[in-house]
């Protein structure tokens, strides 16, 4: 392996080449459109053009992509070769215009019913805030995707509008401060992923897994996570190796890898980068859960994002971790030593706060997804309910603010080993709360409600753009107060008095939060489509119309696309497992019926006294399941025949949330009680222990 620090960033198109590469006129026009966003001209996009393709050929590249992210969950990506024929031969050549413009044919991507399909121009744009790079022999160009007519077809876009939303209101805030100085803040984030590790060829013999990456029917295995010895635990030597092959190919393009460990469940572990801004980490993010796949090939490994690829043991999440920083180099959300005295921090969290309670309904809406499902409330990841955690200081000056009185930190101490060897160090002010779906861990906020699958994209444009409109209300409410100071405190005192009900700091996921929760009218939504119920509510539509994030005909088509995305991965559920049952399932099981049934009849033939009485028990419990499985399985196939008929999606979403995954869970339940009965050897699935203790 070569150096690190040589390697890293070794296939990206980074500010240190863009600085050797490009004429220093250019470079400078470049780099103000990046950090200012000032529009680019062609002449300079011609110069880049010119130099990346001179770059990327030197690296090997042949062909140029514009990588996108449309609603399908997945990044797109069209390749395009450089040559230009010249003479009888070809040389390579690459224009502005093809770096800033692609013209991908958009007709099959989801719109939402925004465009009819024989309108198939789509449009994507340069985002040269996010660095290009080489992979595979082609030159990736991070773009944004929209229509013919402009609208917006894509992820990207969102957020990159609400990071400059967000900006705008920040700057204009932090003047009022007397910050000056600051003329850009940018959203950063860092996620942690999660996934899961399994060996290729039981993989293979699983189609649950291969057609919807989880398992629709898996007898719990005798061994799951009860003894908590594989968190943290040593790394198995082939997963050692696939991670340190995923985190070369991570360096080269210049994603941040940092932190890697096994989780709870077993087979199931972690990556973390250092932070970036949210588009870069986004990008950067989408990128690797890509290559998290593509390297367990080369391992013989397949790597399963799912929310819930097993019942009974935890499923996957992504764990968002926020702030806002000033391009001064100021966190805005680090409280500092004093925080009782740092405003400046207070506004910002009342911001954070006042953001949370009153779209509690779309942070959760951002993170449904028919797999998290299995998650959100399943006491092991965060609940539906949105909250927000604080730690122990931090609400105990919330608190003496709401009531008027004074503040005594606890300090941090010190925390003494009390073995000499070991350095004592310093304690965290307040202990960790696991099971907050928002929390304040020190100077960012993390929100853990993620499902592990999700692109970070969205969940990041709706924080942006909830808080960007709370500091536009502060900048409003305050920019003509005669004592700001007086102004501003009076303004954090009644912000987070009047919504201090989305602060928790207990157990989220105990029973009696769900009952204080509704008490306190915070929403509980369980399901993607009793969410989306809420996604065109008025206050959330004036929300991202006023911010210029969506049109309401955009959002009208975002929410359509969600159910009409939901309603047919439950049908491609269901359609599978009715073909596993009426396939594989119950010929197996009748055969081992018979093939107990043969037996008895041997061991009769051969001396009427001999015992049957295993199999004659055998053959009439399996029985019994088998006639009520195949009846289950008929009515399965009844229900997902109505859900496909329905024409309003929003019907059909939830037709097939209420209906089609109750009569699911029914199958599994008598499918898997067979799995128990059934001889090894006769099951035609690989079994939970071989997948979750396979590798
Ligand atoms: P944990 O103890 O939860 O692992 P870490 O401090 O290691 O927390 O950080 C977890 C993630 O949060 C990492 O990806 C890290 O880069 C990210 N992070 C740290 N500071 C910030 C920040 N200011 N903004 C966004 N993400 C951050
Ligand atoms: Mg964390």
């Amino acid at each position: 392996m070569t150096k690190v620090p040589e390697l890293f960033g070794s296939m990206v198109f980074s500010d240190k080449v863009m600085r050797e590469r490009l004429p220093k006129a250019t470079y400078k026009t470049l780099k103000k459109t990046v950090e200012n966003g000032e529009p680019l001209d062609e002449g300079v996009a011609n110069v880049v053009a010119n130099a990346m393709k001179d770059w990327a050929v030197e690296l090997g590249a042949t062909h140029f992509t514009h990588w996108f992210q449309p609603m399908t969950g997945v990044t797109a990506e069209k390749h395009d070769s450089f040559i230009q024929p010249c003479g009888d031969g070809v040389i390579m050549e690459f224009s502005g215009k093809e770096l800033i413009k692609g013209e991908p044919d958009a007709s099959s991507f989801p719109s939402g019913g925004i465009r009819a399909t024989f309108e198939a121009r789509g449009y994507t744009t340069w985002d040269p805030t996010s660095p290009a790079f080489v992979r595979d022999g082609s030159l990736y160009i991070p773009t944004a995707f929209c229509s013919y007519t402009g609208e917006v077809l894509d992820k990207k876009t969102p957020l990159l509008r609400s990071m400059e939303r967000l900006s705008a209101e920040a700057v204009k805030v932090l003047h009022l401060l007397g910050k000056t100085d600051v003329t850009r803040v940018s959203t950063t984030v860092g996620p942690e992923q999660e996934y899961f590790l399994i060996d290729k060829d039981l993989y293979n013999q699983r189609v649950d897994l291969k057609m919807t990456g989880r398992t629709l029917f898996g007898a719990k295995a005798p061994k799951g996570q009860e003894l908590e010895d594989h968190y943290f635990g040593t790394i198995k030597t082939r997963v050692a190796a696939y991670m340190r092959d995923l985190d070369e190919e991570l360096w080269k393009l210049g994603i941040l890898a940092k932190t890697k460990h096994n989780e709870v469940a077993p087979s199931q572990h972690e990556l973390a980068p250092i932070f970036s801004t949210s588009n870069i980490a986004t990008d950067h993010n989408e990128l690797t859960m890509e290559l998290m796949q593509r390297v367990a090939e080369r391992h013989d490994l397949v790597c399963l994002l799912h929310e819930k690829p097993f019942k009974g043991v935890n499923g996957s999440g992504k764990h968002n971790n926020w702030s806002i920083s000033t391009n001064t180099g100021e966190n805005l959300l680090d409280p500092g030593k004093s925080p009782e005295n740092n405003t400046q921090f207070l506004l910002f969290l009342a911001a954070v706060v006042k953001a949370v309670d009153e779209y509690q309904d779309l942070l959760r809406i951002t993170v449904a997804s028919a797999g998290n499902d299995h998650r959100l409330g399943a006491n092991e990841a965060p609940p539906a309910i949105i909250s927000m955690y604080l730690g122990d200081d931090l609400d105990a000056l919330v608190h003496s603010i709401i009531n008027g009185e004074d503040y005594h930190s606890h300090k941090a101490s010190r925390m003494q080993t009390g073995v000499d060897v070991l350095a004592d160090f310093k304690k965290d002010n307040s202990d960790r709360n696991r099971t907050s779906p928002f929390a304040f861990t020190g100077n960012k906020f993390e929100f853990r409600a993620l499902g592990s699958s999700l692109n970070i994209g969205c969940p990041n444009y709706m924080l942006n753009t909830m808080v960007a409109e709370e500091l536009s209300q502060f900048y409003e409410a305050l920019k003509d107060a005669e004592d700001l100071d007086a102004a501003i405190k009076e303004l954090i005192k009644k912000t987070l008095t009047a919504h201090q009900r989305i602060i928790f700091n207990g157990d989220n996921y105990s029973e009696e939060w769900v009952k204080e929760a509704e008490s306190r009218g915070l929403l509980n939504m369980k399901t993607l489509p009793e969410a989306f119920d809420k996604f065109l509510d008025k206050k959330n539509i004036e929300l991202f119309v006023k911010n210029n994030i969506y049109s309401e005909e955009e959002l009208r088509a975002r929410c359509e696309i969600e159910f009409e995305m939901y309603a047919k991965q439950i049908n491609i559920e269901g359609l599978t497992m009715e073909q596993m049952a009426r396939r594989d399932i119950i010929p197996a099981v009748s055969e081992y019926i018979r093939e107990l049934a043969d037996t008895a009849a041997v061991k009769k033939a051969v001396s009427p006294a001999i015992p049957v009485k295993t199999e004659e028990k055998l053959i009439t419990e399996l029985s019994g399941l088998l006639d009520k499985f195949s009846v289950l399985t008929d009515e399965l196939t009844e229900k997902v025949k109505t859900a496909s008929s329905i024409s309003d999606t929003q019907q059909e979403a939830h037709y097939y949330q209420e209906e089609v995954i109750a009569k699911m869970n029914e199958l599994r339940e008598i499918g898997d009680k067979m799995e128990t009965e059934t001889a090894r050897n006769f099951w035609p699935y690989p079994s939970y222990t071989d997948l979750l203790f396979g590798v």
